[in-house]
């Protein structure tokens, strides 16, 4: 049975400002994903909050805010069979030193911080983050 489903992906500052946008994105082509709308925004600590609002308890929320919100991103909707999980996969460990050989956070994540790329974790979340970003 297929599932094609759409997740939302963003290609974190220390991605974007070491010019590895069309690097990551060559990684999701090439996974079978295709890019259904794109743009490069910079949000504010306020929208990064609400953002990772389901992390306002972690001791790294603050820190995770203000980087998020410290320099361009480029959010995407990604489209394709079990997008979600595939992008995941695609992404790797969040901590760099964790993942697999291959994945983004692998082969350009500098920390478990400036780990280069987000990926919604679930069918809801993937939802309303679209929303946050598209509607
Ligand atoms: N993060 C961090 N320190 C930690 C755990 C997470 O700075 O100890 C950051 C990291 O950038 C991560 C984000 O918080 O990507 C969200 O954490 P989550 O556990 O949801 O990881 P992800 O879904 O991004 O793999
Ligand atoms: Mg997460």
């Amino acid at each position: 049975m297929s599932s094609i489903e759409q997740t939302l992906s963003i290609i974190k500052p220390d991605a974007v400002e070491r010019k590895l946008t069309e690097k990551i994105k060559e990684k999701f082509l090439e996974n079978k994903l295709t890019i259904k709308n794109q743009k490069k925004i910079q949000i504010s600590k306020e929208e990064a909050a609400e953002f990772y609002k389901v992390h306002q308890t972690k001791p790294f929320y603050d820190r995770l805010c203000s980087y998020l919100s410290s320099g361009p991103i480029v959010v995407m909707i990604l489209e394709g069979e079990k997008a979600i999980t595939l992008n995941r996969k695609i992404m790797g460990a969040t901590d760099p030193k964790k993942a697999d050989d291959g994945t983004i956070r692998k082969e350009f994540g500098i920390s478990i911080d400036k780990n280069s790329v987000h990926g919604s974790d679930s069918t809801g979340n993937a939802k309303k983050e679209i929303e946050f970003f598209f509607k």
